[in-house]
């Protein structure tokens, strides 16, 4: 393991802490009970998805399933 390596791994924890971080913005609609919701970037790394749909559980219902990501966030997504 050099310095390259080192480097290597941060810049990639980077990158998926920004994705967390990006993905926080957005709502999560659960097709189980309907409902929108948001969650912390701590709970969306590793998080498994096909395109916008990700591999969740709705705070709502407690449903552990696929959730549609809208990117809908006028109010707060001002970038
Ligand atoms: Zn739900």
């Amino acid at each position: 393991m050099g310095i390259a390596a080192c480097v290597v791994l941060l810049v990639l924890a980077a990158l998926i802490v920004a994705q967390a971080r990006a993905l926080a913005r957005c709502r999560f609609w659960c097709k189980s009970c309907g409902q929108l919701f948001a969650l912390p970037w701590t709970k969306l790394l590793f998080r498994q998805h096909v395109n916008e749909e990700w591999r969740l559980t709705c705070p709502h219902c407690g449903h552990k399933g696929w959730c549609i990501a809208r990117r809908n966030g006028k109010d707060e997504d001002t970038k």
